[in-house]
């Protein structure tokens, strides 16, 4: 990500040099590939807010804790969203498994079969057949396109009708005493595309604080995250809170300009 620093001085020279010669502007960002960033911020939120929810009420994960994170992702993107905005971000969301599965591929990469997430195709096909399952009836289109097997499609509806019940419990416990702020959002953005993609995070902790009272207090934070991590983003239980790292926003914008439309 050589842009960067480069962007990141321009910045910095523009405010100090106001009315005297102007920083070239940020390449911009289209609208086709905005929508996949936000929609796998959005995805990828829901899913740290599971770990969260997971760790602050204790709950039992009777699996791999990443398969019920991607669940519950799922599953809040139909509570949340409607119609062609809730296609496309389910569409979006999905792909970006999809395009981490052939870039793999692509680089003969193995699959780390010690890592804690499934593998990514299994991810993938989890979520289609999970969204799929909500609405059966409306999505033939979308689970051909996605190219979800007859043979798994059948039982996606049952699926999603246990992944709902199960996260349903532990929502019913948050839901008490809603709307509520015990979600705090904070962002040091300082780039166009990274303030944007900002905005979509803070929108979904409104959201969330509309719905749902948890019992301490969460922190979403964006940032820069540098070397701390090798995670795009991530939950952690001794500060109760989400990053969302600045250098995952990039990334999903080259995987936008390079990938989104398989
Ligand atoms: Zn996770």
């Amino acid at each position: 990500m050589t842009a960067e620093p480069m962007a990141a001085r321009a910045m910095a020279d523009g405010s100090k040099n106001a009315g005297k010669q102007k920083p070239p502007p940020p390449m911009p960002v289209d609208d086709a590939h905005f929508a996949y960033i936000r929609a796998n911020l959005i995805a990828t939120f829901y899913h740290e807010f599971a770990h969260a929810l997971i760790d602050l009420l204790v709950l039992p994960v009777l699996g791999q804790e990443e398969d019920a994170a991607d669940i519950l992702s799922v599953l809040m993107l139909n509570m949340d969203f409607r119609g062609e905005e809730l296609e496309q971000l389910a569409r979006d969301a999905a792909r970006a498994f999809r395009a981490d599965a052939i870039d793999r591929e692509e680089n003969d990469q193995p699959w780390a079969w010690a890592d804690e997430h499934g593998p990514e195709w299994q991810r993938y096909y989890n979520f289609v057949c999970l969204h799929f399952g909500a609405a059966p009836d409306l999505r033939r289109v979308f689970a051909e396109t996605m190219g979800l097997p007859e043979a798994r499609a059948g039982i996606c509806p049952d699926e999603f009708m246990l992944a709902s019940r199960s996260w349903g419990f532990a929502l019913a416990r948050v839901k008490k005493g809603a709307p509520g702020e015990s979600i705090r959002f904070r962002s040091h953005a300082r780039r166009h595309l990274h303030k944007r993609a900002a905005a979509t995070i803070h929108a979904a902790v409104k959201r969330l604080n509309r719905s749902y009272v948890l019992p301490k207090q969460l922190r979403v934070i964006v940032k820069h995250c540098r070397d701390d991590s090798p995670l795009s983003a991530f939950y952690t239980p001794d500060r109760i809170s989400i990053t969302v790292c600045t250098e995952y926003i990039d990334d999903l914008l080259h995987q936008a300009r390079t990938a989104g439309s398989l």
